[in-house]
């Protein structure tokens, strides 16, 4: 029977336990700063408790034929489905998204499960490892490459698609037969709670699946060294991921990085303009700005510059921001009074520069559904950001849009490369040529065409340079919790003779 997870208790072993020392953090609703729950505040001896139910888990659930856990995560969709409602309500009081985005995501993360539910089946079918002949040069060897479950893995989360991506570590390492420490963001951890309700609910057995709540530097850092957990999968800022590599280098114990990012949206001049204008906003102010894929930068084309600087302006103006809860809201809150800052400060920084604001500025944005108390940032655009501003540099993370004009491809790949992120890219051109030359070029693991953020659990996700290494999502997303073991059998009759002769190597 489904129960809602108890406040400030951790799910480890398959029950809900106080943490080891007692303290918890205050669940701040970002609409208007009220303080709506406790989650605990696990510390290394909750995660050591975690790790360790999960190893002990890890065996049964290893030797789970493919199938068997398929039909646990189907399971897990079906039960994420029936709580939809109950689910996208609590991620957009936990983190402010508007509510049909947190509908959105609870909708994408079933799907996830299904996904990799599929994956399961066809990569293990009736067995829990999968086997495949390889041919080797000498035919009295057989070669057989074995995928198996890698072991305990610890998976640490960020805060803005507090849910989904979690669910793109889980599902993939359930999957692949792995036992898992979920660490979520202390900032919204709410709806990762429920979902270890959902999959005692679904008959994942005790111990596979623990979830530790805590700050970054105490649960975090301790779910990175913890001796019992064989991976770390990341998903974060640049500084916590380098904390994190550090932190895995000393042991030395793998870890995969999905990390921050400054993706560039370039428009050219054949494309409509109106059309244009909707993803550049889709592409920037989607869950309130705060998106590790954000095309955050947009390289205009100085034919149609003027006329898309009108519409922009325009569209932004009409932007419904204000309570996440109502129907037809685009806009709600950032997370955190701190975020809320760390935004403000760029566009103040900004302002002080003298870099050309379209729109918005350091005020709230307006409007009866604005509590002055929340965390609200109007959507801003700055026109003409010189490339070496921080606005142009750095992931602001915020509802900031920066925009430049160019002139040719040339310059717009030399400009759209120039970061130390390489996540995403997006082009617009109703030329085709052009827009496969440009994919090409661009230096990012994701390149959306006519479009901008799109995401499906079918492709790879994740980034080149500082924006990470390692893939969430297909068919790479489950590889990364699979271990590869060669097998080499002797297969001929006769004895193999290295002491008579060693011609046979
Ligand atoms: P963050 O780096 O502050 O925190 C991420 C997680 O790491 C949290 O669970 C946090 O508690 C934990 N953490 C903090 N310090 C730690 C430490 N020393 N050791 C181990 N864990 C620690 O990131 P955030 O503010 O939660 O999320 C925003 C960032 O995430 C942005 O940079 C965004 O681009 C990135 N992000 C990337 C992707 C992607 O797929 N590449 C997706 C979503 C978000």
């Amino acid at each position: 029977m489904a129960a809602a997870p108890p406040a400030a208790k951790l799910f480890i072993g398959g029950r809900w336990v106080p943490p080891i020392h007692g303290a918890s953090i205050p669940v701040v609703n970002p609409h208007d700063g009220s303080t709506i729950g406790a989650i605990a505040a696990g510390t290394s001896e909750d995660v050591a408790a975690a790790a360790w139910a999960a190893k002990h888990a890890f065996a049964e659930w290893s030797a789970t034929t493919g199938a068997h856990r398929a039909s646990i995560l189907r399971a897990i969709a079906t039960e994420i489905k029936k709580r939809k409602d109950a689910l996208s309500s609590t991620e957009t009081n936990d983190c402010g998204k508007p509510l049909e985005e947190s509908e959105w995501d609870i909708d994408d993360a079933a799907a996830c499960f299904e996904y990799y539910a599929s994956r399961c089946e066809a990569i293990f079918g009736s067995a829990s490892t999968a086997s495949k002949p390889v041919s080797l040069p000498d035919a009295s060897f057989r070669g057989t490459l074995v995928k198996e479950p890698l072991g305990v893995v610890g998976l640490i989360t960020p805060w803005n698609y507090p849910l989904l991506m979690a669910v793109w570590k889980v599902a993939p390492a359930l999957a692949a037969g792995c036992a898992v420490v979920l660490k979520p963001s202390e900032l919204a951890s709410l709806t990762c709670l429920e979902l270890a309700d959902v999959a005692r609910v679904a008959g994942v057995p005790p111990g596979v699946f623990n979830v530790v709540t805590g700050a970054g530097a105490d649960a975090g850092a301790a779910v990175c060294v913890a001796p019992g957990i064989d991976k770390i999968a990341f998903t974060g800022s640049l500084a916590t991921g380098r904390r994190v590599a550090r932190a895995c280098s000393e042991e030395p114990k793998p870890c995969s990085l999905e990390l921050g990012g400054k993706s560039t949206l370039v428009v050219f001049d054949d494309v409509d303009v109106d059309v244009a204008v909707e993803w550049a906003m889709f592409g920037c102010f989607w869950t309130n700005g705060q998106i590790c894929s954000a095309t955050s930068r947009v390289l205009v084309h100085e034919r149609i510059a003027e006329a898309f600087k009108r519409k922009l302006r325009a569209a932004v103006a009409g932007i419904d921001a204000g309570e996440p809860r109502r129907k037809g809201c685009r806009l709600g809150p950032l997370v955190s009074a701190g975020q809320r800052d760390k935004v403000l400060a760029y566009i103040a920084n900004g302002i002080s520069n003298g870099v050309e604001v379209l729109c918005g500025g350091c005020e709230p944005p307006r409007g009866k559904h604005v509590h002055a108390a929340g965390y609200y940032v109007a959507p801003t655009i700055f026109w003409n950001v010189p490339q070496s501003d921080p606005l142009w540099k750095e992931e602001i993370f915020g509802p900031v849009m920066s925009v430049r004009e160019f002139r040719d491809e040339d310059e717009a790949i030399e400009i759209a490369n120039d970061s130390e992120y390489g996540l995403a890219a997006a082009v617009l051109s109703n030329d085709d040529a052009r827009c496969e030359r440009m994919t090409g070029r661009f230096q990012a693991g994701i390149v959306w065409q006519q479009c901008s953020q799109p995401c499906f659990a079918e492709l790879p996700w994740g980034g080149k340079k500082r924006s990470g290494f390692g893939r969430d999502l297909g068919e790479d997303g489950m590889e990364k919790y699979l271990h590869t073991k060669q097998v080499v059998r002797y297969a001929s009759e006769e004895p193999f003779g290295w002491y008579p002769s060693c011609s046979k190597l």
